[in-house]
C-alpha cells in the first residue's frame, strides 16, 4: 500500500523495533522507567526546556498543557483551524472546563496580532479569564514565520498571557526553515510534539514546559488514565524518532514539492505549488470528478487517499520517489475512466 492519508501511518524503523525489544524498563508511574526518563531529559535538553513529559498522544499533550495553564472558567485563544480547538473532541471544554476563544486563521496559518489583542477579555466578572494563547506550527502544512512567533510571544508577555505551541509537526517547521527545533520552541512556555507522525515512532508525544507545568501535567495525566507502566518500550522508539528522523523530513518536503509539480500538470486537478512548504499537498479536484469513485479506484491499485473534493496528500518515510510516480500514473488512469 502507498498511503497518502497522513504521516501517522509510518511504520516504526527496524532500529526502533530493535531498541524496543532491548529497552530497559521500569514502572513509569513510580518514575522508575530509565528509558522514559532518559527520553524526557533528552527532549528537555534538546529543545531548551526545564522538563518534558512523555505522553500517549498529541491530543493528550495539548489537553494536559491547556489544563496545566488554565483553571476552571479560564479561556485560551486559538485559531479556528487549530487542532486543539477543532479536532480534539472539545476536550479542553469537556474535561478542563476551559473555554476556547477561536480566532480567524489567515491564509498563511497565522492569527492577526490585532485579533488576538482584541479578543483578550478585561478583568470583569462577566468574562472568562483569558489566560493562554495557543498557536500551531506547522498548521495545514504551513510554517509560521519566526518573526511572527517572536511578535506573538512579546504580545502574550505584555498582556500577561502564557503561550503554548501545538508543535505536532514542529520538526517539519524547523527543517523547512533550516533551523534547530529549539529555535522554534524558544518562543513558547509549553510545546507539544508528536513523535508518531513524520518521525516514525509507533506511539507517543512529548510535552515540554517548566517544572511547575510538567508537575501539574503529570497529575492530570494520571487522572485521565494516561499513567503508563513499562512505557520505556515506547520511549525507546521515541528516542530514535528525535535522534534519527528529524533531518530525514527534508526528503518528505522534497517529495511533496515533486508531487505538487506533477499534479499541476493534470487537467482535472488544481494545485498551488508555491503553497507547499512541508509534507502536505492540497489538490482540488475538478467538479466532474467524484472523489469517492476516485478513492475507490485508487484503492484497487494499492493507493490510499482520504476522499474529499480537496485531497490532502501527506508525504512521509514510507513514501518513496518511485511511489509518487506510481501514484501519478494510476491517478491519470483513474481520472481517464
Ligand atoms: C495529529 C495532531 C495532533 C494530535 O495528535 P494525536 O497523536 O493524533 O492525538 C495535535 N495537533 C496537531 C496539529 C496534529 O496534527
Amino acid at each position: 500500500m502507498i498511503d497518502f492519508r497522513s504521516d501517522t501511518v509510518t511504520q516504526p524503523t527496524m532500529a526502533m523495533r530493535k531498541a524496543m525489544a532491548e529497552a530497559e524498563v521500569g514502572d513509569d508511574v513510580y518514575g522508575d522507567d530509565p528509558t522514559v526518563n532518559s527520553l524526557q531529559d533528552m527532549a528537555a535538553e534538546m529543545y531548551g526546556f526545564d522538563a518534558a513529559l512523555f505522553v500517549s498522544s498529541g491530543t493528550q499533550a495539548n489537553l494536559l498543557a491547556l489544563m496545566a495553564h488554565c483553571d476552571r472558567g479560564d479561556e485560551y485563544l486559538c485559531g479556528q483551524q487549530a487542532h486543539n480547538y477543532k479536532f480534539e473532541g472539545g476536550g479542553a471544554a469537556v474535561l478542563g472546563s476551559i473555554q476556547p476563544q477561536p480566532l480567524a486563521n489567515q491564509a498563511d496559518g497565522s492569527i492577526l496580532l490585532a485579533d488576538i489583542k482584541q479578543a483578550i477579555k478585561p478583568d470583569d466578572i462577566h468574562f472568562a479569564r483569558t489566560r493562554l494563547l495557543s498557536l500551531e506550527n506547522t498548521i495545514g502544512g504551513k510554517v509560521l514565520p519566526q518573526d511572527y512567533l517572536a511578535q506573538a510571544q512579546s504580545l502574550a508577555f505584555n498582556k500577561g498571557l502564557k503561550i503554548h505551541l501545538d508543535g505536532a509537526r514542529v520538526a517539519n517547521a524547523a527543517v523547512a526553515q533550516n533551523v534547530a527545533i529549539g529555535d522554534v520552541t524558544q518562543y513558547f512556555d509549553s510545546v507539544s510534539v508528536c513523535l508518531s507522525k513524520g518521525l516514525c515512532a509507533p506511539v507517543g508525544s512529548i510535552l515540554l514546559g517548566d517544572e511547575r507545568l510538567i508537575h501539574k501535567a503529570i497529575r492530570w495525566r494520571k487522572m485521565l488514565g494516561g499513567g503508563m507502566r513499562q512505557a520505556g518500550i515506547l520511549a525507546a522508539a521515541a528516542k530514535l524518532a528525535l535522534l534519527d528522523q528529524v533531518e530525514r523530513l527534508a526528503e518528505d518536503h522534497f517529495h511533496a514539492q515533486l508531487l505538487a509539480e506533477k499534479l499541476q500538470q493534470i487537467d482535472e486537478i488544481e494545485v498551488d505549488v508555491s503553497e507547499v512548504q512541508t509534507n502536505m499537498v492540497f489538490a482540488q479536484l475538478a467538479d466532474q470528478v467524484d472523489p469517492n469513485k476516485l478513492v475507490h479506484s485508487l484503492l484497487h491499485k494499492g493507493i490510499k487517499v482520504s476522499p474529499s473534493k480537496q485531497l490532502r496528500l501527506v508525504t512521509h518515510a514510507d513514501i518513496s520517489r518511485a511511489d509518487i510516480d506510481i501514484f501519478i500514473e494510476q491517478l491519470k488512469i483513474s481520472l481517464a475512466r
